[in-house]
């Protein structure tokens, strides 16, 4: 329990200790292993840690009012002395804590609810400023659960003035943090207070004068005190702009870095295109390739025949077709005497890349493997999941590698792909992605990727007929899917989204629904459950008897987002729709409607938001991937929509990516550093600071 008295206001002794940002959390009074151990849930390990804490809003109580002015309904503030204080029990045996205090012009109820140790804390004739809401109690009025602190501990003496504020909790605009269990707001709030100013005093500046000059930027100190204490929403305002820079130029300054060092310092092999075979291998393919499909295959075949490694993203709507193009390039590369490896992020996409790989390679006498848990065997091309891949070694120099799913992938990782490929030649890197990023976003994120994009369909394709199913047509639903399983076609129920990686809690969700379905539907059904945790071995069964229809309905965790190709599957049935993406959405969607069958795909959401259910029924209507993007964007901002925070690609803690102005700005500044200094011989914070990001980057965790 922390409690609070004046010591905790912002620090203005004369004795200011310089403080090593560096410093460890626990070496700071009052924190010791206790506190360090619940502050590393905020990922706060250090003193700069914590002072990059940053709220997330702001409670205004900046507005200091005498009593007798105070109304009904009003957040505000009132600075005065307790006249009395004392705990009442209620007759459930709850305490309400009940004080009177008053100023110059007047006196107003206070009460607080089992908060009993109120009365250890605030007593008589203390100072005191509170900050709350008024509410009318009969015809008096009163503030109820105001936020308190104390100003002066000893009696009364003068009368507190208005119009200088020396709290911190109260009667300003209050910074709220991100929180966790056992460190409260407050609680961060005294303690950034603490040391701020001697962290201030110590700070210095990586960002180069002239750009902070230049762009008319607060200075860092001020910025970084604006943040956490700011007078106004103006400051605060300026604050995050500069803030955000910081974030920003990094990412762009690192993406800049990370290209040039690829492309100057590394050398691909140069592979030889024989046009004649290659459109020989199209023209065998039983589709012909879409217009989008030929562009972007000969952007990355040009990359290839280049010395520089290829590091190019291709980005495609679901079933837009990039495994063919990737099969192109791998065939390519074969064709130099190469050997490809292809990166999937799940096991199960591994598979079904291996088998719709080898349906159109293997005529031409390439070999195409696979690397899991389960399974190792090598090939021309090798594909296997992320984690595996990471350590495999070949014989043969890897020429060509293709990460599917990029964005679920950071930086440190697809780094890490190359690092058991201690070969001369660094393999060309194709990277894949179903997640519409609009392009100035996939610019600042992978500033240092060349991006194409599949921008139309195969012809033909049908649209799958999507409904928002209110809770009361459930059974409706149901009925439905056994209709459609009487005419032999199958279906997904996928279970609710519970954590982003397949823990236990979201195995228990789907276990529990499989057992509920399995009573709901006739005994004539056979249901199959899968979920990350099962072995490769049962998850291949199950994969496997679904494909060949001895599984009439899959219930699955969101798993199979991505990875499972069934053309005889039409209805695709998704609980709690709320808690995806839309984006998302859209690709357990197209799961869907692969064969020549109309398809359906039905939400289901117990939740009444407007917002969420506006959000919803945009599935019904919009069937283009980047249109559910852009809005995913407004409504729920782009770290959500792209999953950044579990990427780990950025750390972005303040930076707002729909901020295109400043986006355009970092970006033009962190161009022109590289242009005249590259090596930053003139700015050491600067390359400090990098040398220590990328330490930080190349971390596992
Ligand atoms: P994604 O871009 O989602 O990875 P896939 O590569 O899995 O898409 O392709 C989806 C389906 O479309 C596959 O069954 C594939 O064979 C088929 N396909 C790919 N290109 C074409 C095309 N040009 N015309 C018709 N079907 C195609
Ligand atoms: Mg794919």
């Amino acid at each position: 329990m922390s409690t609070l008295d004046t010591r905790d206001t912002l620090d203005t002794r004369d004795t200011l200790i310089m403080m090593d940002p560096q410093t460890p959390i626990e070496e700071l009074p009052g924190i010791g292993r206790y506190f360090s151990h619940k502050l590393k849930r905020l990922e706060i390990k250090t003193v700069e840690n914590l002072i990059y804490h940053f709220p997330f809003r702001y409670d205004d109580f900046s507005k200091i009012e005498k009593i007798q002015n105070v109304a009904p309904g009003e957040k505000l503030s009132v600075h005065g002395v307790v006249w009395q204080i004392k705990n009442i029990r209620t007759p459930i045996g709850k305490f309400v804590t009940t004080a009177t205090v008053a100023d110059q012009s007047g006196a107003i109820d206070i009460i607080w609810f089992n908060q009993p140790f109120l009365t250890k804390n605030i007593k008589p004739g203390m100072q005191i400023s509170l900050s709350g809401k008024v509410e009318l109690n009969g015809n008096r009025l009163r503030l109820v659960s105001p936020s308190y602190e104390i100003i002066r501990n000893t009696s009364y003496q003068q009368p507190v003035t208005n119009n200088q504020s020396p709290t911190l909790h109260t009667g300003r605009l209050v910074p709220i943090y991100p929180e966790t269990e056992g460190v409260s707001s407050k609680w961060i709030r005294a303690k950034i207070a603490q040391i701020l100013r001697s962290y201030l005093k110590s700070v210095k500046d990586f960002i180069p004068k002239e750009i902070v000059t230049r762009q008319k930027f607060l200075n860092l100190e001020e910025a970084l005190y604006k943040i956490h204490f700011p007078k106004n929403y103006q400051e605060v305002e300026r604050a995050r702009h500069r803030l955000s820079f910081n974030e920003l130029f990094l990412l762009q300054f690192l993406a800049i870095m990370r290209k040039k060092d690829r492309q100057e310092t590394k050398i691909a092999p140069m592979m030889k295109i024989d046009a004649p075979k290659i459109s020989n291998f199209v023209k065998k393919l039983p589709f012909k390739l879409t217009r989008a499909q030929l562009k972007t295959t000969k952007e990355i075949l040009a990359d290839m025949q280049k010395e520089a490694p290829t590091n190019r993203l291709l980005e495609g709507d679901v079933g837009s077709g990039k495994t063919v193009v990737a099969a192109i390039a791998a065939y390519v590369a074969y064709l130099n005497g190469f050997n490809t490896l292809l990166a999937a992020p799940t096991e199960i996409l591994a598979f079904q890349h291996q088998k719709t790989l080898t349906d159109i390679l293997s005529p031409l006498g390439i070999k195409v493997g696979i690397w899991t848990g389960s399974k190792k065997i090598k090939g021309n091309i090798t594909c296997g999941t992320h984690a595996l891949l990471s350590s495999f070694k070949d014989e043969r120099q890897i020429g060509l590698v293709v990460v599917d799913e990029q964005h679920r992938f950071g930086v440190a990782q697809r780094a890490k792909l190359f690092l058991g490929q201690a070969k001369d030649l660094t393999p060309h890197l194709l990277t894949m992605t179903a997640t519409p990023i609009p392009r100035t976003l996939a610019l600042t994120l992978y500033g240092d990727l060349d991006l194409s994009v599949l921008d139309e369909m195969p012809a033909g394709r049908q649209k799958i007929a999507t409904y928002v199913v209110p809770n009361y047509k459930r059974a409706d639903a149901y009925k439905f899917i056994e209709k459609q399983i009487a005419s032999k076609r199958q279906a997904f129920i996928i279970t609710p989204f519970v954590e982003p990686s397949e823990t236990m809690a979201s195995v228990r969700a789907a276990t529990n629904e499989y057992q509920k379905l399995k009573t709901k539907f006739s005994s004539k059904m056979k249901l199959g459950l899968l979920h990350g945790r099962l072995k490769s071995k049962e998850k291949e069964k199950i994969i496997r008897e679904f494909r060949e229809g001895k599984i009439d309905i899959l219930v699955a965790t969101p798993v199979v987002e991505v990875g499972i190709d069934v053309p005889n599957a039409v209805v695709m049935m998704i609980e709690s729709a709320e808690r995806f993406g839309l984006a998302q959405l859209h690709q357990l969607r197209g799961r869907v409607g692969r064969g020549k069958h109309q398809s359906y795909c039905f939400l289901f959401t117990d939740s009444r938001a407007e917002n969420s259910l506006k959000r919803l029924k945009s599935m019904e209507k919009i069937h283009v991937g980047f249109e559910l993007a852009e809005i995913d964007l407004k409504m729920r901002g782009p770290g959500e929509v792209f999953g950044l925070k579990q990427s780990g690609f950025v750390n972005l803690k303040i930076a707002d990516l729909s901020d295109q102005g400043l986006i355009a700005t970092a970006q033009a500044e962190a161009k022109k550093l590289v242009d005249e200094d590259w090596q930053l011989k003139n700015y050491p914070l600067l390359t400090q600071k990098i040398s220590r990001l990328q330490l930080e980057l190349a971390q596992p965790n």
